[in-house]
């Protein structure tokens, strides 16, 4: 299991480049040092939102969005730039950022009637030349950050209109499902912002979701690159293979989905999964992305349906009932990527634990613990704990006041313990099993 705190959880979630890609062109020390911004940064949301929350909550349709100027420093969020209504600056960075947080503001509001990220139209600050070299776009919990890039590797981080639209639906994202950063909630929080970053793309083209290239990230790479985009949402996996920058490793079926504790559990390499499957649908349901399967996602994310630890099948079963007379098609589309909504999708490749499995719940008001435990090859659970166990857990996350601790334990293995508030869909479900079929108080 890897471990990671809260804070860099909170500021994972934000982060545009993957983690193997920012080591491989920055090197491990620039990748630590970003870790060690992004922490600062996440404390700086928690503090923002903390003191946001006393205010009421103000209702304006259409949100105002402040470009900022860092100026090559890592100051939050540095000298105001420009602003809705002002004239282009002539600074291409600044300027890319106001086209793209108006347009995205826009989609939102025109074509899913959301004012701002909080659906209460939220003023949107947005920072560009951010540090110096610096290849990366973020959300922090607060505001949108861009990066100029190193100009070897990467371009500035607002040339592609969908970075910020990617970033920007993150913010919606925490909002709304509030999907958690891990295993395959974290995918899907990496999916849903792609989802909505391709269609902003799309509608700016004034494209059909049948015209669309389905690409994230075009022209982020500097043109010495051999890559055509970072993603590839129709064809997972073959977006760019540069000598230096490696080859694209995301999947785009559950055949070949990874299972790893780095990159928070494969975050950005099994979202081309549901990737995948929203073109497919997008394709199916017809007219535009977002007017079409853009719509029926986010009816899915905002409807209720989908709980922080979703997995692929539980997100899935949300869009097809959220599709109207398109579920069948949308069913159609998950299923092409290995996923039947509804039931759990656990990895094909996913080692299958052997053994006993021990599940202990301890805390809570009472005070008491209670533990069972089974044989993995007669219970018929191997592969729902291979999926409990599969998702890396927050280490140093601390327990809730009177909220349980599950800690499960396969032979042999290393306990995992999660508080309850954090636990996955998938343990959640494998706690509720065992410990029903023999409870004894210990
Ligand atoms: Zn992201």
């Amino acid at each position: 299991m890897t471990s990671r705190d809260t804070s860099s959880a909170t500021a994972h979630r934000c982060t545009f480049i993957p983690p193997w890609l920012a080591e491989r062109v920055d090197g491990p020390e620039a990748a630590e040092r970003d870790e060690a911004v992004r922490r600062l940064r996440a404390q700086r949301g928690v503090e923002a939102r903390a003191s946001a929350a006393g205010g009421p909550p103000v209702a304006v349709a259409t949100p105002v969005w402040t470009v900022h100027d860092a100026g090559s420093t890592t100051s939050l969020p540095g000298t105001p730039a420009r602003g809705p209504g002002e004239p282009a600056t002539g600074d291409v960075a600044v300027d890319e950022a106001a086209d793209g947080i108006e347009a995205t503001l826009q989609m939102f509001l025109e074509d899913l009637a959301r004012s701002s990220h909080d659906g209460a139209g939220a003023p949107v600050s947005l920072t560009v030349h951010y540090g110096s070299d610096y290849n990366n776009a973020f959300w922090d919990g607060t505001q949108l950050v861009f990066g100029d890039g190193d100009g070897r590797v990467f371009e500035r981080f607002t040339k592609p209109v969908d970075v910020l639209a990617h970033e920007f639906s993150h913010a919606v994202i925490e909002h709304t499902a509030d999907l958690t950063y891990s295993g395959q909630s974290g995918a899907l929080n990496e999916s849903v912002a792609d989802v909505f970053a391709s269609c902003l793309k799309q509608r700016l083209l004034g494209q059909q979701a049948a015209d669309g290239d389905w690409l994230i990230g075009q022209g982020i790479f500097m043109p010495s690159v051999q890559a055509r985009a970072l993603r590839d949402m129709a064809a997972p996996g073959t977006a760019y293979d540069d000598p230096e920058v490696g080859a694209d490793p995301q999947v785009g079926h559950m055949d070949d989905y990874v299972v790893t504790t780095a990159d928070n559990g494969g975050v950005h390499l099994n979202s081309g999964i549901p990737n995948k499957a929203f073109q497919l649908a997008a394709l199916a349901v017809g007219g535009t992305a977002i007017g079409g399967a853009g719509r029926i996602w986010y009816d899915a994310l905002v409807g209720g349906d989908v709980p922080r630890g979703a997995n692929f099948a539980t997100f899935a079963a949300a869009t097809v009932a959220a599709a109207g007379e398109h579920a069948e098609a949308v069913r159609e589309a998950w299923r092409q990527v290995g996923v039947e909504p509804g039931r759990r999708s656990v990895p094909a490749s996913a080692p299958q634990p052997a053994g006993r499995l021990r599940v202990e719940r301890s805390g809570g008001f009472a005070g008491r613990s209670e533990a069972a435990e089974v044989d993995l090859e007669t219970s018929g659970l191997g592969a729902l704990v291979s999926q409990a166990v599969a998702a890396p857990v927050a280490k140093d996350a601390r327990p809730h006041p009177d909220m349980f601790v599950y800690t499960f334990t396969v032979e042999g293995r290393e306990p995992v313990r999660v508080p309850e508030h954090l636990l996955t869909a998938s343990q959640a479900e494998l706690a509720r099993q065992v410990l029903r079929r023999g409870t004894s108080e210990i």
